[in-house]
């Protein structure tokens, strides 16, 4: 095995945080490397090879060992369900994860339920002991509730700026999420002095736990 580690990096919204934070920990990481739109990016500089993935696919390259570690939600990570070993809570990309409707929702006899998350919702409603149909969607969640495909959703919320300008109201919050760093199981053995090193180098700058659950979650 070569000596670069290979970094599964969620595209979007979560990437700066977490070039960030590797900076924070002390990664020679270039900028240039922040905006190109390559998406095998060599970074010499900390011995490491950025794969830049969708977010739901970084847990599945690092299953599969042609990623050793990745950074990845803990809402993917429970949904993917994939093998890999879930190292480390970075704190970062906080947000929860919750049911939401329109504010006059009652219970119907037919509750249907969207969402990206339907192996989550289905086990949270069987937990709840409510009957639903779950439907799957793949973004764009609170347009079901507006033009009646669902009920209600489980999605995401993070500053509550999405639900208020649709008209939605947060009913129940499921689990608080964060970013989680991953690694592939056979990686994690060959490159433990690599991975460890990490590992201790990222705690040395993530947030506290408590500071991760205070965190500046706002309904
Ligand atoms: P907000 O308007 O700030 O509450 O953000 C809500 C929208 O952003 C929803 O569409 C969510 O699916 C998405 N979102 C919020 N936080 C995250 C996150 N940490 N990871 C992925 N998507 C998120």
């Amino acid at each position: 095995m070569s000596d670069i580690l290979k970094v599964a990096m969620p595209k979007g919204r979560i990437y700066k945080k977490a070039s960030k934070l590797f900076r924070e920990a002390g990664l020679d990481i270039p900028v240039d490397v922040d905006d190109t739109r390559k998406l095998v990016i060599e970074v010499p500089e900390a011995g490491m090879e950025f794969i830049m993935a969708k977010p739901v696919d970084v847990p599945t390259y690092v299953e599969y060992g042609v990623a050793d570690i990745g950074i990845v939600g803990k809402d993917v990570l429970l949904e993917e369900n994939r093998d890999v070993y879930e190292l480390l809570n970075l704190g970062i990309a906080q947000c929860r994860m919750s049911v939401i409707g329109l504010p006059d929702w009652t219970p119907g006899i037919q509750q249907r339920v969207a969402t990206k998350y339907p192996r989550i919702a289905s086990q949270y409603f069987r937990e709840q002991g409510q009957q639903v149909e779950v439907i799957k969607l793949n973004g764009s969640i609170e347009l079901a509730p507006l033009i009646g495909l669902a009920d209600r959703i489980v999605d995401l919320v993070e500053t509550g700026q999405t639900l208020r300008e649709n008209g939605l109201v947060e009913m129940t919050g499921i689990l608080d999420i964060t970013s989680r760093l991953i690694a592939n199981r056979v990686s994690y053995r060959m490159k433990n002095g690599r991975i460890q090193a990490l590992c201790d180098a990222l705690q040395q700058v993530i947030p506290s736990p408590n500071e991760i659950s205070a965190g500046n979650l706002q309904g």
